[in-house]
């Protein structure tokens, strides 16, 4: 039987005892701090591993809804591939990248929609809510299209256009707002505290980060049942980087590895809140969150605390980038390998470029980039001929 736990004091609760986040862990929450309380999934893992078969896996045994909720709408299973031209361009030798921007919306996203849709199916809800900066908007209104639900979206004014016309003709009931994400997630906690349906906000609801734990459960399948040395992934809230640590702990677990691939934060300069709370110990809001990388541009990240844990866990490390370095990385991996990735993944690739004399990482060492978007879904921070 499916639990959840309150990843602050640990308490256990029946999935149907509790919604969101731990009861008594979330009276210290406020808008304006990152989310407190929030639940992790526990699995049987001895049920996993006595069920789970190498020869003919069956890899809903590791989801947190039964597949008959699952919406009519594929996704996930993206590609994986080494990279052999920009590796040797940058000077690591055994480079690959899962591209998630391949996704049907176009970002990893359509992952945490797709489970959320399936919970709502579970519990009879119709209406489905949430906040975010575009990729999990559009990825929401996408998968309630194909499944008849309605999206109630709250996202910044400012979200790229791409990703607001998408929100619009995937038939989502669209709520701009005036301010930033930060605000947009405030106001979607106030909209399903009044009304009915279900929030779907990031970390808050704990099925956002098993959905996004597929992408994790992926590379482990695809790269041959082996654990990569390091994984890349851009973070703003930080919950797909808890979604790819919780799938490599699920594994660990069940007993089919035996360690997690170091984990790579990676922020943009001016969206840090992350980094430096890795850093030095003390969680501080970014003050102004303003980066080209819109996806991954959050003042108050929810899932800080969860973040932090999953780097340190898996013994990896943060590091931040510049927007012009960004921009650039975006360039590069587009003319060298043929993907366009959006600005918040193509920060991946800057990291790999500042970090690639520094002891942190081996230049033999599989290392795998995320890329969780599409660049086609912002299309104005491209700098043409820069
Ligand atoms: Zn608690």
């Amino acid at each position: 039987m499916l639990k959840y736990r309150c990843t602050i004091c640990g308490k256990e609760f029946k999935r149907d005892d509790v919604k969101y986040l731990c009861p008594d862990c979330s009276k210290e929450y406020k808008p304006g701090i990152p989310l407190k309380g929030v639940l992790e999934v526990l699995f049987d893992y001895e049920y996993i591993k006595k069920k789970f078969d190498k020869s003919n896996p069956d890899w809903n045994l590791f989801s947190a809804v039964e597949p008959r909720f699952y919406p009519d709408y594929p996704v996930g299973n993206t590609p994986f591939f080494r990279i052999d031209n920009f590796g040797e361009e940058i000077g690591f030798e055994n480079l690959w990248l899962k591209n998630d921007g391949l996704n049907p919306s176009g970002s990893l996203k359509d992952r945490a929609s797709f489970l959320m849709v399936a919970e709502a199916n579970r519990i009879k809800e119709n209406v489905v809510v949430t906040a975010s900066t575009g990729n999990a908007a559009s990825a929401l209104a996408a998968v309630c299209a194909a499944d008849k639900k309605k999206a109630v979206i709250f996202v910044p004014e400012s979200a790229p256009k791409a990703k607001l016309v998408q929100m619009y003709l995937y038939g989502a009931e669209v709520i701009k707002v005036k301010g930033t994400y930060d605000d947009a997630f405030r106001l979607s906690l106030e909209y399903t505290e009044k009304n009915s349906g279900l929030n779907r906000n990031t970390a808050y609801h704990p099925l956002t980060i098993e959905g996004k734990k597929t992408a994790g459960l992926e590379i482990f399948k695809q790269n041959n049942f082996k654990v990569p040395d390091v994984i890349l992934i851009p973070v703003g809230d930080g919950v797909i980087i808890s979604g790819v640590h919780k799938a490599f702990y699920n594994l660990k677990k069940t007993g089919l590895i035996e360690k997690i691939p170091r984990l790579v934060c990676v922020q943009a300069e001016k969206s840090n809140a992350i980094h430096n709370y890795i850093q030095t110990g003390i969680y501080k809001n970014a003050d102004n969150p303003d980066t080209i990388a819109d996806s991954i541009s959050v003042s108050v990240p929810s899932n800080a605390y969860l973040a932090k844990r999953a780097v340190e866990e898996s013994k990896g490390f943060s590091v931040t980038v510049s927007d012009e370095e960004i921009l650039k990385a975006q360039k590069k991996l587009a003319s060298k390998t043929g993907i366009f990735a959006e600005p918040s993944s193509s920060a991946t690739v800057a990291a790999l470029e500042k970090l690639k004399n520094s002891e942190l990482l081996n230049n033999k060492e599989q290392i795998v980039l995320l890329i969780t978007g599409n660049g086609l879904k912002d299309i104005e921070s491209v700098k043409i001929n820069s």
